[in-house]
């Protein structure tokens, strides 16, 4: 699905761009980069910056004019940084994305198209898009660079398409191979600790046990809300440990001497 999507990359003045862009893509699944008439292309630059998405550059194809980057397209959506006078319907990068997502998975074929870093595209090329894109940045500041605008499209396509295909959008969890350590404490081992912290704290005169002030109730209450793994277990004992021997003034040593 993701390879009926092609990015078209117009009058691109500096290859490093064209190298941000495939890297982009390729970090996001999409792999078919058009570019029309850039200035500098092949370049090492470009290879520079594409840092491993290469095979993007090698089978990128090159064209004269956006009409040739265009053919066989079922849905153009042209990229704009700012408003222009013709009304046009608009799109929010998200919006780009569940079309583009839900047309290609229909078998569509879809054009993102990019500007040229000082001009952007013409009114003429813009006309030529079914849609425009803005990505809704500071008015003061709007013009993102080439490759970070790509970024953003390619990645609202990703979590379009992910979200179709019923696929995770967050990292899974990395099961940490049962050590001890990464295990929740248990309830007894919980009771030690209540029993450790209150001593603790009556020592250091925090905890006054003829007007205790429901202090242990909130502190159960304040270890409860989630929980405690026995390395964090560990620290907590052994913080208690170290200022039980201050407050009977016993000569500690820190962990760094
Ligand atoms: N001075 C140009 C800026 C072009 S930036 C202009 O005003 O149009 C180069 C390309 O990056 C743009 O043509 C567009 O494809 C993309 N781009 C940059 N900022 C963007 C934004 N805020 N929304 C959508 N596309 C943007």
């Amino acid at each position: 699905m993701l390879q009926n999507i092609r990015v078209v990359l117009v009058g691109t003045s500096h290859p490093g761009n064209i190298g941000g862009a495939a890297r982009a893509m390729k970090n996001m699944g999409i792999s078919r980069l058009v570019l029309v008439d850039p200035l500098d292309f092949p370049s090492h630059e470009a290879e520079a910056r594409a840092s491993g998405a290469s095979d993007i550059l090698a089978n990128a194809q090159v064209v004269a004019t956006l009409e040739d980057a265009l053919v066989g397209c079922n849905l153009v959506l042209g990229t704009s940084a700012r408003d222009r006078r013709i009304p046009w319907p608009l799109l929010d990068p998200r919006e780009c994305g569940v079309m583009a997502a839900e047309q290609a998975a229909q078998g569509a074929e879809i054009a993102l198209v990019f500007g040229r870093e000082y001009a952007g595209l013409t009114n003429e090329e813009l006309q030529r898009c079914h849609y425009h894109v803005h990505i809704p940045s500071d008015p003061d500041f709007s013009s993102l660079n080439l490759g970070a605008a790509v970024q953003v499209l390619c990645y609202e396509v990703r979590m379009s398409w992910l979200a179709a295909q019923g696929q995770p959008t967050k990292v899974e969890k990395v099961e940490v191979t049962s050590t001890r350590s990464s295990e929740p404490v248990t309830m007894d081992e919980m009771e030690l600790f209540y029993g450790h912290l209150e001593a603790t704290l009556v020592a250091i005169g925090f905890l006054d046990p003829e007007n205790p002030r429901h202090l242990m109730a909130r502190m159960r209450r304040l270890f409860g809300r989630s929980p405690v793994y026995r390395s964090e277990m560990n620290i907590l004992r052994g913080i208690l440990t170290e200022t039980q021997k201050v407050a009977r003034g016993e000569p500690h040593k820190r962990k760094d001497q």
